[in-house]
C-alpha cells in the first residue's frame, strides 16, 4: 500500500490534514490506534466536556434562575446516568461523522498503533497482534497529548483521576478536590459544582487561568465563588493518598504551612504532555524536547527528517483543537506545493465556563512587558440591554489598542456567549482593524456583541455610549 501521505493520529489535527490532503488530490491514509476516530477532542476532550457543561448548565438554571423568569418546577432532580449516556451519544454521533468523512474523501483508515520502520514505512500493529506495513512519500505525525502527572502523586483512575475519568463518573462527587486552576479544572469543576458537588481548587500560581489576561482570572474567580467553588491560590500540592472512598490531598500554603483537604475524588488537571510513545521516532532520528516531550519542527512544521511533518498537541504552541486543525490544513497545502500561513498570535483561547471566557492577541501584561504603548477600552455586561434581558450580568469586554495607531492588539472578554463573540475580534485583528473601525460598524441591537463595539468606543477617546 503506497500513499502520497500517511497521517498518524485521527484527532482534529490528523483528520483535518487527511481531508485537506485528499481534497488536494493526494492519495491519503490515516492510522489510528483506537477503534473510534476523532482523537482526544472528540472522544475525551472538547466534545464530551461541552456536552456535560451544557447539561449541567441546564440543571443549574432550572434550579437557580428559572424562578426569576417566572418559571416554576416541582421535583427537580438529576439523572446523572442519563447525563453521561447523552454525553456518550453526542460523542458517538461526532466520531461516526469522522468515519463518514474519511469514506467520503476516499481516505484509507488503518486501525492500529503506527510506528516508523523507516522514514517512509509505517508499521501498523493491530489489537490482535498482526501487523501491516504501508508506505508514504510524506508522513504527518498527529499523535496528540496525554494528561501530565505529578511525580509524587499516583493517579489510580478511580479516586485520583484525570479529565478522562472525570467525564465518565458514575456519581456526582460530594467533594471534588481539583489540582490545577487551568482550563480543564475550571470547566469540569463547573460541571460538578453546578450539579451540587463541593469543589475546591488548589492552584500553584497566584491566579486562576494564569496565562490569560489577569483581569479575566479575577472576574472568573468571583463568578465561580458565587457558584460555591473555593480557591487555594499560590498553594503547592505535596501529595494525595486514597483510603477507601476518601482522598486526602496535602499541600503547602504560601507561608509554607502544611494543609490538607479530604474529598471523595481528586482531579489532577495540571496540563498535558505530547504523546509520542511507541512511534519509533528514534529509528528515524527524531528527538523530542526533554520538557513536555514535544517534537521540534521548522516554520513548515517539518521535523528534522525531510518529508516527515508534525502538527497539533505534539508540537509547540497552544494545545487547542482549532490550532491543530489549522496546522493540519497548513501541512497538507505545503505538501501540495502551496504557500499557506498561520498567524499564531490570532488563535483565540476559550474557557467554557458560564460566563464564558475568550481572548485573542496580546494580554495587558504582555504589552507592558514588551514596552508597547496601548490604551484600554472596557465595557461591562451589566450595562448591556441584551444581558439584562437574559440575566447574564457578570463580565466585560476589554479591548487593548495601540496608543498611536489605534490598531486592536488584544481582546479579552468574559461574558455570555463570549466563545462565539471572540470571532469578531479575530476577523477584525486579521484585517488589522482599529478600535474606531469596529466602533463605526453596525452591531445588531440588542445583542451581546454590542459590548464589543462599546469597548472599542471606550478605547477610542472614551466614547462609550451606555456607560
Ligand atoms: P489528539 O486529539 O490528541 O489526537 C491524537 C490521536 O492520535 C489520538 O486519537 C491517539 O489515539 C492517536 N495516536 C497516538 N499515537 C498513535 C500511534 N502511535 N498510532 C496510531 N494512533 C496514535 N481544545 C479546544 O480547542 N477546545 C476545547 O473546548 C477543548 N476542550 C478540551 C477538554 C478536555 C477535557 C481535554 C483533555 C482537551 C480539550 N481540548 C480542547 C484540547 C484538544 O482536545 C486538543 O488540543 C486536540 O485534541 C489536539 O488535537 P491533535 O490532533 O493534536 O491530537
Ligand atoms: P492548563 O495549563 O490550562 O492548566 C494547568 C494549571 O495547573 C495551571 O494553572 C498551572 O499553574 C496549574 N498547576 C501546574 N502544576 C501544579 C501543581 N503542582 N499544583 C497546583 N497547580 C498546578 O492545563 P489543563 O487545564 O490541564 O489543560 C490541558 C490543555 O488542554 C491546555 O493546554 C488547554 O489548552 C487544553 N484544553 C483546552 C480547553 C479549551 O480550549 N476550552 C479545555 C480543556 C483543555
Amino acid at each position: 500500500m503506497q500513499y502520497d501521505v500517511i497521517v498518524i493520529g485521527s484527532g482534529p489535527g490528523g483528520y483535518v490534514a487527511a481531508i485537506r490532503c485528499a481534497q488536494l488530490g493526494l492519495k491519503t491514509a490515516i492510522v489510528e490506534k483506537y477503534n473510534t476516530l476523532g482523537g482526544t477532542c472528540l472522544n475525551v476532550g472538547c466534545i464530551p466536556s461541552k456536552a456535560l457543561l451544557d447539561s449541567s448548565e441546564h440543571y443549574h438554571n432550572a434550579a437557580h434562575t428559572f424562578t426569576t423568569h417566572g418559571i416554576k418546577l416541582d421535583n427537580l432532580g438529576i439523572d446523572f446516568g442519563q447525563m453521561i449516556k447523552r454525553k456518550q451519544e453526542v460523542v458517538d454521533a461526532n466520531t461516526s461523522g469522522i468515519t463518514y468523512l474519511m469514506k467520503k474523501n476516499k481516505i484509507d483508515v488503518h486501525t492500529g498503533v503506527g510506528s516508523f520502520k523507516d522514514k517512509n514505512t509505517i508499521n501498523v500493529k493491530k489489537a490482535d497482534g498482526t501487523d501491516t506495513e504501508i508506505t508514504g512519500t510524506n508522513v504527518i505525525i498527529a499523535t496528540g497529548s496525554k494528561p501530565s502527572a505529578l511525580p509524587f502523586l499516583k493517579i489510580d483512575k478511580k479516586r485520583i483521576i484525570t479529565s478522562t475519568e472525570a467525564l465518565t463518573l458514575t456519581e456526582v462527587p460530594k467533594h471534588l478536590v481539583l489540582i490545577g486552576g487551568g482550563v480543564i479544572g475550571l470547566e469540569l469543576g463547573s460541571v460538578y459544582a453546578r450539579l451540587g458537588a463541593k469543589v475546591s481548587v488548589i492552584e500553584y500560581m497566584d491566579s486562576i487561568i494564569p496565562t490569560m489576561d489577569k483581569a479575566l482570572g479575577r472576574e472568573l474567580q468571583k463568578v465561580l465563588k458565587k457558584l460555591g467553588m473555593e480557591f487555594y491560590l499560590g498553594h503547592k500540592v505535596t501529595g494525595a493518598t486514597v483510603k477507601g472512598k476518601e482522598v486526602t490531598v496535602t499541600f503547602d500554603n504560601p507561608k509554607g504551612e502544611k494543609q490538607e483537604l479530604k474529598g471523595d475524588y481528586c482531579l489532577v488537571a495540571v496540563g498535558r504532555v505530547a504523546y509520542t510513545d511507541n512511534l519509533g521516532l528514534d529509528k528515524i532520528g527524531i528527538t523530542v524536547e526533554e520538557r513536555g516531550r514535544k517534537i521540534t519542527v521548522n516554520d513548515h512544521l517539518e521535523t528534522s527528517v525531510k518529508g516527515v511533518y508534525a502538527i497539533g498537541d505534539v508540537i509547540k504552541g497552544a494545545m487547542l483543537a482549532h490550532k491543530a486543525e489549522d496546522e493540519g490544513t497548513l501541512v497538507a497545502e505545503i505538501i501540495a506545493g502551496q504557500k499557506p500561513h498561520i498567524d499564531y498570535n490570532l488563535i483565540p483561547g476559550v474557557v467554557y465556563t458560564w460566563p464564558e471566557v475568550a481572548a485573542v492577541g496580546q494580554t495587558e501584561e504582555q504589552l507592558k512587558a514588551a514596552g508597547v504603548k496601548y490604551k484600554v477600552g472596557s465595557f461591562p455586561f451589566k450595562a448591556s440591554g441584551r444581558a439584562r434581558a437574559s440575566g447574564d450580568l457578570d463580565g466585560f469586554v476589554k479591548v487593548l489598542a495601540d496608543a498611536t495607531t489605534d490598531e486592536i492588539l488584544g481582546v479579552h472578554m468574559i461574558g455570555p456567549r463570549a466563545a462565539d463573540m471572540i470571532a469578531e475580534a479575530v476577523v477584525a485583528m486579521e484585517y488589522r482593524a482599529s478600535a474606531e473601525d469596529i466602533s463605526r460598524m453596525s452591531h445588531a441591537h440588542p445583542t451581546y456583541t454590542e459590548a464589543m463595539r462599546e469597548a472599542c468606543l471606550a478605547a477610542t477617546d472614551n466614547r462609550a455610549i451606555h456607560i
